[in-house]
């Protein structure tokens, strides 16, 4: 797309695809294009050259009001109607659309209670009777009242203190979990983008710099100015917000063992598959690893593979890269394993992810 203001490009040539599901972070500095975007996908304004697909449907060949009642919108001014209370202002388009009063009430203690509002002590309140944190919970569960597939955010945090702000990114990360959304985050906060984000698109004067990953901005930024923006020269302050997930070797299925299998099994299976080491999966909390010769070097080769092994540090895919630097170094291991609902998704070598920050 497109969009002239006054013969000035605010996006220029933009072109760039979202994932079902992903929550995807659109960075960049003051005026690069960022709310100018979502109000394109929103269709709030229209582009002057280029379109906006949904499903691969032009979103012009659709009716704008019926358009963005399947989309949520937050912003940072969060814009509650001043006279109206909490559950008028979230069961406003509910209402609008004919809802029987007792779903709308249902809904709305429905998502008060997602956001972390008791509905019984907020529910009645005005905007003016709540923090500016509370305010911006209420601000997404207006967005989600119509349960929206798609949801676009712009800078909501962006007025809170560091503290708050902290506490509702985290907040906000496990509403997500429980959320099927493909969700649109625009913030100038790298350290936002990198905590919430699954990819980071880097913008810049109206164009669409670099799509990635974190770690795939931070270690291979495409240009000078994406390598500016990520703070890419000083790579080792991400240690704070960089997360498992971003630096964990993703696990070969066949390194894995999950069932009880004897040694001798074992070693045929790791022979067969050219690996020299595999990770065993006794309980979500109890994970070992073992090498070929340690398991060569065993004399009762009948014994259960659940048996032995080394047990490794477990961290889930959003612990920070801080929190198992820490943990590995007073443990003094080099290795840990991540892990996700059950699931052993990689490991993390500390040494090499250290190699890679200098
Ligand atoms: P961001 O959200 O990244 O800070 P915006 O998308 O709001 O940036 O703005 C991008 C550029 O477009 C800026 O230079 C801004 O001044 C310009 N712009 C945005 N909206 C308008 C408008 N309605 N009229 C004129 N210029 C605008
Ligand atoms: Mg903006």
């Amino acid at each position: 797309m497109t969009k002239i203001y006054k013969e000035s490009k605010a996006i220029n040539d933009l072109s760039f695809e979202i994932c079902k599901g992903e929550l995807f972070v659109i960075l960049g500095s003051s005026g690069s294009g960022k709310t100018t975007t979502l109000r394109l996908i929103n269709r709030l304004i229209d582009p002057d050259e280029g379109a906006v697909y949904l499903n691969s449907n032009d979103t012009k060949t659709m009716d704008p009001v019926k358009l963005r009642r399947k989309i949520g919108y937050v912003i940072q001014q969060i814009g509650l109607f001043p006279h109206m209370t909490v559950k008028d202002n979230i069961g406003l388009i509910p209402r609008l659309e004919k809802w029987k009063e007792e779903d709308i009430s249902n809904k709305v203690d429905e998502l008060l209670t997602l956001v972390a509002l008791p509905p019984d002590l907020f529910r009645y309140r005005y905007p003016n009777q709540l923090s500016g944190g509370q305010q911006q919970r209420v601000g997404l569960a207006r967005a989600l009242v119509m349960d929206p597939p798609l949801l676009l955010m712009d800078e909501p945090f962006g007025a809170l203190d560091p503290l708050l702000r902290m506490q509702l990114q985290n907040e906000f990360l496990s509403i997500k979990r429980k959320l099927d959304k493909t969700i649109v985050f625009v913030t100038h906060d790298i350290e936002e983008s990198f905590i919430l984000a699954d990819r980071i698109g880097v913008m810049h004067g109206g164009k669409m710099l670099q799509i990635g990953t974190p770690s795939e901005l931070l270690f291979e930024p495409s240009n000078e100015i994406v390598s500016k923006i990520i703070g890419a020269e000083n790579k080792f302050k991400a240690i704070r917000f960089l997360q498992a997930k971003d630096v964990m070797i993703p696990l070969d299925k066949s390194c894995l063992i999950e069932s009880d299998i004897s040694c001798k099994e074992t070693i045929n299976m790791m022979i067969s598959h050219k690996i020299d080491s595999c990770i065993i999966k006794k309980s979500n909390s109890d994970i070992a690893q073992v090498s070929l010769i340690e398991l060569l070097n065993e004399k009762d080769k009948a014994k259960s593979i659940l048996a032995i092994g080394n047990k490794l540090n477990v961290f889930a895919s959003n612990d920070t890269l801080s929190s198992i630097i820490s943990l590995l170094k007073s443990s003094n291991e080099s290795m840990a394993v991540i892990i996700d609902r059950g699931n052993v998704l990689g490991i993390v070598r500390i040494n090499s992810v250290l190699m890679n920050l200098v």
